[in-house]
C-alpha cells in the first residue's frame, strides 16, 4: 500500500503563482481525476511533482509513503515510484526506447533479462508495433504510437503512482481505449494509484474515477465522486470558474 499526499501546496512560474493551497491524497488503487479548463494550471501541477526545472514549489508539501519528494531528483522520484504520462511525450534523439527502459530497470534494481519478451507481451495488448521500441523514444512518432509508448514504459516499469496528463490530446479513439484500459487494469493487477487529468471524461469509460477534483485558477474548488464528471459533461466548468 502506497500513498502520495500533496499538501497545501503552492507553485510559481516564472515568478508568478500558478497553484495555490493544492491538496491530494492518493493511495494505492484508486484513481483520481482532477478535470478543468484550460490554463487552470493541471500541467503545472505534473511538473512539479515530477520536479521539472522552472516550477518552484513556494509552500506545501509532497510524500510518497512519508518519503519528502521534492527533496529528490527528477530521477529519484521515478525510482521511488512516480511515473508521468506528459501531455506532450518528449522525443528523444539517439536514445532507443528498449534502452531506456532498460536502464530504468537497472536504475531500479530489477531484472532487465526477461525484458524483451516483457515487451512482447505488454505491447500486444496495447496494439503497438515491438518493433518500435528499437527507434529512439517517440522520434517521428504517430500522436497514438506515442501515447501508446508512453503506456508501454508505464506497464514495463510498473510505478506504484501513474500521474497522467491528458492521455486523450492528440492521439484517436481506438489508442485512448486501448491505453485507459491498460492503466485501469494496473489499477487492479498492480494497485496502481492514478492522478489523471484531463478536461474530458471521455478515458472515464475505460479508466474509472473513484474521485473526481476540479482545479481552476489553480485551486482545487470542488473534490466528489464520479458523478461529478457526468455533472460537467452537462453544465461545463462556468458554475466553478469564478468560485
Ligand atoms: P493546464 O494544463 O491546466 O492547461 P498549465 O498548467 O499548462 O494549465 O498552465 C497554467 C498557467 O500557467 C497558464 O496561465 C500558463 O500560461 C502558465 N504557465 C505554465 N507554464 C508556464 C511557463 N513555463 N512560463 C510561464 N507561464 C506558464
Ligand atoms: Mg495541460
Amino acid at each position: 500500500m502506497t500513498t502520495l499526499v500533496i499538501k497545501n501546496l503552492a507553485v510559481s512560474v516564472g515568478g508568478t503563482q500558478i497553484l495555490n493551497d493544492v491538496s491530494l491524497t492518493i493511495n494505492s488503487g484508486e484513481v483520481h481525476a482532477v478535470m478543468g479548463p484550460n490554463g487552470a494550471g493541471k500541467s503545472t501541477l505534473s511538473a512539479a511533482l515530477m520536479g521539472k526545472p522552472g516550477y518552484t514549489v513556494t509552500s506545501g508539501s509532497v510524500t510518497l509513503d512519508g518519503v519528502d519528494v521534492l527533496a529528490l531528483p527528477t530521477w529519484q522520484r521515478a525510482t521511488a515510484g512516480l511515473h508521468l504520462i506528459m501531455q506532450y511525450p518528449t522525443e528523444i534523439p539517439g536514445v532507443m526506447l528498449q534502452e531506456a527502459m532498460s536502464a530504468a530497470l537497472d536504475a531500479r534494481n530489477q531484472d532487465s533479462r526477461q525484458l524483451k519478451q516483457l515487451i512482447e507481451t505488454e505491447a500486444k495488448r496495447i496494439g503497438f508495433d515491438p518493433e518500435l521500441v528499437t527507434r529512439s523514444v517517440n522520434v517521428d512518432f504517430s500522436g497514438g504510437e506515442k501515447k501508446r509508448s508512453e503506456t508501454l514504459q508505464l506497464s514495463v516499469l510498473q510505478p506504484k503512482i501513474a500521474i497522467l496528463d491528458e492521455l486523450d490530446s492528440g492521439l484517436d479513439i481506438d489508442a485512448l481505449r486501448d491505453c485507459a484500459q491498460r492503466v485501469e487494469d494496473a489499477t487492479r493487477e498492480i494497485n496502481l494509484g492514478v492522478l489523471v487529468i484531463t478536461h474530458y471524461s471521455r478515458l472515464f469509460e475505460q479508466l474509472k474515477p473513484d474521485f473526481v477534483h476540479i482545479l481552476t485558477n489553480g485551486r482545487i474548488v470542488k473534490s466528489a465522486g464520479p458523478e461529478l464528471a457526468d455533472e460537467l459533461e452537462v453544465t461545463g466548468y462556468a458554475a466553478y470558474t469564478n468560485v
